[in-house]
């Protein structure tokens, strides 16, 4: 079991960001309203994600160590998956590959906390916490020294958690973040904060963009809102003016999960083939939601892609919609 899991662990956890990744995705499935992440050497040392969410009864505690034991779906469920957790993988995995404890407490109980290093899972004992579930993860991959190898810099590491932090929180403009550098100990350093953003859908999260993007990405956003064959397609997507050199402003979600996909990247491209010079990237955060069965969101643990049943469809409905949006605004 214990070599199991650290293999699986492989799957799931590459790098630091990774770790952040399952952990505040846990976060949001307990229904948090707030969550901070705090983190010490570029998460090497330390990843500290504390939600107010339902948290967990003490006698669940250990269940949710084990390898495939997950509260979100059951067998018949399998290709609806609604949520971000899938295959409870995440926590086994994180246990096995660092020093991990789980601090929590659930409506109606008492607060209890579980810690496993290496795969060994020490008992359940009681705990202090007011409500919501402190997951902390130290010495990650100290079990696995070639995984070690592996990381870059604290700097290049803490990047990438917050390019992850910044992902999740465009998703969930209705609930608070705040990601703390604690190296070295202390209050630490806040590097990125979003508190919680009121009004309805676009109106949060045109919010919430421009706190992440920044106002001049906000300002020349189009808003998008379309819907074919079941599938809709929402968010704001930038006039060609402000566009990137880079395409790292390309924010794209399916069933509120960010996804790195080459042919939505490339319906996105195509839709402003006409306004932009080739070494120019347009910039988007853009959430596409449909049935679940439509597309496949788990194709692999750790990785971002998908797999729609019929590509086609999401295609032309990205660059249908936004060239009736470029074409309203002028273009
Ligand atoms: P999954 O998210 O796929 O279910 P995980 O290994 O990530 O698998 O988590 C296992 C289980 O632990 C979850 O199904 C959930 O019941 C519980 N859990 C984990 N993190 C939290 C949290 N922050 N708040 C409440 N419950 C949690
Ligand atoms: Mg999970």
């Amino acid at each position: 079991e214990g070599a199991i899991n650290r293999i699986a662990a492989g799957e799931v956890v590459e790098r630091p960001a990774s770790a952040v990744k399952e952990l505040v995705e846990n976060a949001i499935d307990a229904g948090a309203h707030r969550i901070a992440i705090d983190i010490a050497d570029g998460g090497k040392t330390l990843i500290r994600v504390t939600d107010d969410g339902c948290g967990i009864a003490p006698g669940d505690l250990a269940l949710a160590l084990l390898r495939h034991a997950t509260s979100k779906i059951d067998g018949s469920d399998l290709l609806n998956i609604h949520t971000f957790g899938f295959r409870g993988e995440a926590l086994p995995s994180l246990g096995a590959v660092g020093r991990l404890s789980l601090t929590s407490r659930a409506a109606g109980h008492e607060a209890a906390e579980i810690a496993v290093t290496g795969g060994r899972t020490d008992p359940v004992k009681p705990a202090a916490l007011r409500s919501g579930t402190v997951a902390e993860l130290r010495d990650l991959f100290f079990a696995t020294p070639a995984r070690l190898k592996f990381m870059r810099s604290d700097r290049a590491e803490m990047q990438a958690i917050s390019d992850t932090v910044k992902r999740l929180a465009m998703a969930e403009p209705g609930v608070g973040f705040t990601l703390r550098d604690v190296s070295g100990g202390g209050e630490g350093r806040i590097t990125f904060r979003a508190d919680s953003e009121n009004g309805d859908l676009f109106d949060a999260l045109h919010a919430r963009l421009a706190r992440i993007l920044g106002r001049e990405f906000a300002e020349n956003a189009l808003k998008i809102d379309a819907t074919r064959d079941g599938i809709r397609l929402f968010g704001y997507a930038a006039l060609p003016t402000y566009s990137r050199g880079a395409a790292v402003a390309q924010y794209l979600f399916v069933n509120g999960r960010p996804v790195r996909d080459k042919m939505l990247t490339g319906a996105l491209r195509a839709a402003y083939f006409d306004f932009l010079s080739r070494d120019r990237h347009p910039a988007a955060a853009l959430f596409i939601d449909c049935d679940p069965t439509l597309v496949d969101v788990n194709v692999h643990p750790a990785k971002s892609e998908v797999r729609f049943r019929d590509p086609g469809i999401a295609r032309g409905l990205i660059v249908s919609a936004l060239r009736a949006g470029l074409a309203e605004a002028g273009h």
